[in-house]
């Protein structure tokens, strides 16, 4: 046995959910170690779509070109529901910067991330098996098996991201409430010589679903659902010959598939821990909830996850926010992850839908699909922009009910605007949440002495407490701004986006978090009463 090797925080698994929490700590200097048992990156294509928000994400991490450069925006979904033209779900409806799903193999994402882990300082200790997880007040003991040799830990907090049977949760007798749904699915990647399409192609039929995703390299992954296949024991072997009759069966026209670079069956089930976090652990990605694979959702939720608990434990590491802040990332990302169990099990059921109810199905689908603003809603929804964390009773706790009906509260998502800074150094404003953290921005609406002072006065204390947690911008609709200082760089919003976008009025202060959600917006221009406020939303 090992002496103890002590950190702050020590996270299990370096799937897509535990790279990117690795990242959000590295960024942050946070002192951790990540143990992941496998020798090797895994080399599956899994999850292959990667949402808007999740892009968005990578953008407030600074990734975000480094993954633009590997796949590709795929455009949208046809969708086969009978009779001769498909119909259409188009992403550019989708209200981001990211307007589509971007193609890229979930092997290819991991590598992305581990890269830029490494490039930033950080690194994964391969080769570390987690056998044993016992938590204390404290802080929780790991003991992991390498090379034959046990190694101890002691860290202050544990973010557990060792999957779908997740050690860390069965060691902490954690449940994974929920249940298989009894469905198999079929899955290869595989070239179609005969196929050509750009958009995800799927048909949905009385004798099951298949979809065919595009890659950027020419070759499709192919999923679906055979009707006549389930029932049956379950495996996971799946071969060419089985994947082309099911194909077959399922498709108006065959088409031959060939050169296979994966086939499997898989299962599906929908589960989730009732907490995600228990004392001083946190369940992020799979080792939190699962759900089938429909809408392309379950890494997403995982990458999002460690985005929005990142950032909080760096906060309260550093002294500026309590233990109790932390119980957030229960609260904002649970409903998350509930909601899209009940929505992937719904589409399941409707997906298995046949005879006259399929028929019915087809056709409501059809005709929905030919109004715009369903499209809308569907392209939307499973792109995650519509993800907030408005009803949580924290950010309720900081609304400010003097605001307009059009201002951005607490848990609000905030899109990507251009600020217009001298008309020559215009910035967007995920870059500037990427570099500096937490934003504070103070509408004065043109030169106005008073709020310029409540400024400067909010800025002295902020900078006492809070350091360089925060930095602030003054905004002025237009007009020469005289400030006696110079550390309150000023915004005109000459496309009045802070106005309208996000119904900002003169005097209101609005904080923005590093997950690009409101932390508050007030209308308080009391310096003394801000500060309050403040502590308010780190306790
Ligand atoms: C066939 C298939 C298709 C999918 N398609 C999609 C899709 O299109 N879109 C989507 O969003 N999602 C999809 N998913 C889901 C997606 O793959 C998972 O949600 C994602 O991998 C979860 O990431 P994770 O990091 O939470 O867990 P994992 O990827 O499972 O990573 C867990 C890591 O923990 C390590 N580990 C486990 N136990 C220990 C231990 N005791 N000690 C140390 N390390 C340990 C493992 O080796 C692993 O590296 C798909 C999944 C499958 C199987």
């Amino acid at each position: 046995m090992s002496s103890v090797i002590e950190t702050d925080v020590l996270i299990i698994g370096a799937g897509p959910s535990g790279l990117m929490a690795a990242n959000e700590l590295q960024k942050r200097e946070v002192d951790f170690i990540c143990l992941e048992k496998k020798a090797e990156p895994s080399d599956l294509s899994k999850a292959l779509g990667i949402q808007a928000r999740t892009l968005e994400m990578f953008e407030l991490l600074g990734i975000h070109k480094s993954f633009l450069k590997k796949g590709y925006p795929g455009p949208g979904a046809k969708l086969h529901l009978g009779g001769e033209k498909p119909s259409l779900v188009e992403l550019y409806h989708i209200k981001s910067r990211y307007p589509y799903l971007f193609i890229i193999p979930q092997s290819e994402t991991e590598a992305i991330l581990e890269d830029h882990l490494e490039s930033s300082g950080g690194k994964v200790e391969r080769e570390h098996e987690v056998v044993e997880v016992l938590r204390s007040d404290q802080g929780v003991y790991v003991t992991a098996k390498h090379e034959g040799e046990l190694k101890n830990y002691f860290a202050k907090y544990l973010i557990a991201c060792d999957g779908v049977h997740s050690k860390v949760r069965k060691d902490l007798g954690v449940d994974f409430i929920g249940k298989d749904e009894g469905f198999t699915f079929f899955l290869g990647d595989v070239d179609i010589p005969d196929f050509n399409e750009i958009y995800i192609d799927m048909t949905l039929n009385d004798h099951g679903a298949v979809a065919f995703f595009p890659y950027a390299d020419g070759s499709y992954r192919v999923v679906g659902m055979d009707r006549a296949k389930q029932g049956l024991p379950h495996k996971d072997d799946l071969s060419l010959e089985e994947l082309q009759e099911s194909m077959n069966s399922i498709l108006p026209v065959s088409y031959e598939v060939e050169n296979p670079k994966w086939l499997t069956y898989f299962g599906t089930a929908h589960r989730q821990v009732p907490s995600y976090r228990t004392g001083r652990v946190f369940f992020v990605g799979d080792a939190a909830h699962i759900h089938n694979p429909l809408g392309g959702q379950g890494m997403n939720l995982g990458l999002q996850d460690a985005s929005n608990l990142g950032w909080k434990l760096d906060a309260v590491l550093k002294g500026y926010a309590n233990d109790s802040f932390l119980n957030s990332y229960h609260e904002e990302r649970s409903p998350i992850g509930a909601d899209i169990l009940k929505e992937t099990s719904t589409m399941l059921k409707i997906i298995n839908l046949d005879g006259i109810e399929g028929r019915i199905r087809n056709w409501t689908g059809k005709a929905a699909l030919t109004q715009s603003w369903i499209e809308g809603i569907v392209a939307n929804r499973l792109s995650h922009v519509y993800n907030e964390y408005t009803k949580t009773d924290g950010n309720k706790a900081l609304r400010d009910s003097s605001l307009s009906r059009g201002a951005l509260q607490a848990g609000k998502r905030i899109p990507d605007h251009l600020l217009f800074f001298d008309g020559t150094n215009d910035e967007r404003l995920y870059p500037l949440i990427q570099k500096h953290g937490h934003l504070c921005f103070i509408y004065i609406d043109a030169q106005n002495q008073e709020l310029i002072d409540y400024a400067y006065a909010f800025y002295e204390k902020v900078k006492e407490k809070y350091q360089h947690l925060f930095k602030i911008f003054l905004v002025a609709k237009g007009g020469t701004v005289r400030t006696d200082g110079d550390e309150l760089p000023i915004i005109y919003d000459v496309h009045r986006d802070l106005k309208k976008g996000l119904g900002m009025e003169k005097g209101n202060t609005l904080i923005i978090r590093p997950d690009g959600h409101v932390a508050f917006h007030e209308t308080s221009t009391d310096a003394e009463a801000m500060m309050d406020k403040l502590a308010r939303y780190f306790s």
